[in-house]
């Protein structure tokens, strides 16, 4: 994800990190090539110029050319205003109603019926009742692929082929009468520039759903805005942003938020039912600067790996973790899925991770600390010479492997606890990333 504007991000910032002060002019430089880089992932015009222009005032303001840590301020205030282009806080689902109604629209492949799916998940882990409805009287097609997603996710499904407006009501009915509390409707997409067909703006005005999300595909760019704009009247509430895993450039998730007045709710990241994730835009600001992301890799080892792991990924974000944890955090990650996706949010591990080998790499140190007692791990400092020659034996490694290791660990450990106090991420000329 974004792949290519973080690197060219992060080569913006490591030149500005010269030792010392900045000169006017060297800042002036770094804020061109941020605009180059941002206008190269396909971000608009307008909001690289209004995001620029408040990142100039602020460095002005803020005294950046004066500061002993020019490039980490400049980070900083470029962090924020990416924050705040995309929206600032989190939004959430509004689900009023009984049931709530959750409206999914945009053009035809933007990834709706997908989503639908990937949303009836994301609800039922929240303990919700979703009822998956298909509203399309022209493709029995779409009614067949729903209601397989919803056999698979065990989801309640209906299909309104015939007369979708008096069927999707009949559906609140039956939603009301068996307990279940979502409806989400999935509706046709139309070609681009084309209006929906009538009857979905029926929907909105009979249901009143309390969430009209647009879906749009990231993929395609400034597009989006234009394949928007015929959806707009259906009174959209929020947007999801689909492909995302496949989008190198980041244009999309930057420019559509304040280009269409509307925040982005999920992104959609893969094409199975797990491969949504809620929009938050302070973390997708750092993941666009290379920050990686934390906090989601904790959410998503406590999301599969139960308590153990939820106190584990706590003293994560703390800087606290222990070998222990590193090794139960090992553990959870081989039960969460694809190791590199995983990976890919730990800062700087990203690209290592698309190597080969990452996968041996993690058995060994697994190897490595199972090796080391209950309080070599709690305490790494005990860990002396001798001890090294067991652990190195035990694991079949070598010391130097070990010893690697444990600067890894102790790296990582400066690295989480330096985040909040805005220390450069690895790569930026800042401690070395962890890696191989
Ligand atoms: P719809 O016409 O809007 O209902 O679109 P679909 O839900 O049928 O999706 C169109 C295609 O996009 C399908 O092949 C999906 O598997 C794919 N797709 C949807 N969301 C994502 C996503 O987040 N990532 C990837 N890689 N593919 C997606
Ligand atoms: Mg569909």
């Amino acid at each position: 994800m974004f792949e290519s504007l973080t690197e060219r991000l992060t080569q913006a910032f490591r030149k500005l990190r010269a030792p010392g002060r900045l000169t006017p002019a060297e800042v002036q430089s770094g804020i061109r090539e941020i605009r180059q880089a941002l206008l190269a992932a396909d971000v608009h015009y307008g909001v690289v110029r209004d995001l620029l222009a408040r990142v100039e005032e602020r460095a002005v303001g803020e005294k950046v050319v004066e500061s002993l840590a020019p490039a980490e301020q400049l980070l900083a205030i470029v962090r924020g205003e990416m924050k705040a282009a995309m929206g600032g806080e989190a939004s959430k689902l509004r689900l009023s109603g009984r049931p709530a109604v959750v409206l999914l629209v945009g053009p035809a492949g933007s990834g709706k019926t997908t989503t639908a799916g990937k949303l009836a998940r994301h609800l039922v882990r929240k303990g919700r009742k979703p009822l998956l409805v298909c509203a399309d009287p022209q493709r029995p097609a779409a009614a067949e692929q729903l209601s397989t997603v919803a056999a698979r996710l065990g989801v309640a499904f209906a299909a309104e082929v015939e007369d979708p407006v008096t069927g999707v009501g009949q559906s609140a009915e039956r939603a009301r009468k068996e307990l279940l509390d979502v409806l989400i409707v999935d509706t046709p997409g139309a070609p681009p520039g084309v209006s929906p067909p009538l009857f979905v703006a029926e929907l909105v005005a009979t249901l009143g759903p309390s969430d009209v999300l647009l879906v749009l595909d990231a993929m395609v760019g400034q597009e989006a805005v234009r394949m928007a704009e015929a959806f707009l009247p259906l009174g959209v509430t929020g947007l999801v942003l689909t492909k995302l895993d496949g989008d190198a450039r980041g244009g999309a998730a930057l420019s559509l938020p304040s280009r269409l007045g509307k925040p982005v709710l999920f992104v959609g990241v893969g094409e199975k039912p797990d491969d949504l994730e809620p929009f938050d835009p302070g973390r997708m600001a750092d993941r666009i600067l290379g920050f990686g992301d934390l906090t989601g890799l904790a959410e998503k080892l406590a999301e599969v790996g139960g308590e153990e792991v939820a106190a584990t990924a706590a003293r994560v974000k703390e800087g606290t973790f222990t070998l222990e944890d590193f090794l139960t955090q090992i553990e959870a990650m081989s039960r969460a899925g694809p190791l590199d996706q995983l990976l890919a949010k730990i800062p700087g591990l990203g690209k290592v991770a698309q190597d080969e080998g990452v996968a041996e790499e993690l058995t060994r140190t697994r190897a490595i600390i199972q090796s080391m007692t209950v309080e070599e791990r709690r305490d790494p400092h005990i860990i002396g010479a001798s001890r090294k020659r067991r652990i190195a034996r035990g694991s079949g490694t070598t010391v130097q492997a070990v010893n690697q290791l444990l600067s890894q660990y102790e790296q990582a450990r400066r690295l989480v606890r330096g985040f909040g106090k805005r220390r450069m991420p690895p790569g930026w000329g800042g401690p070395a990333p962890v890696t191989r």
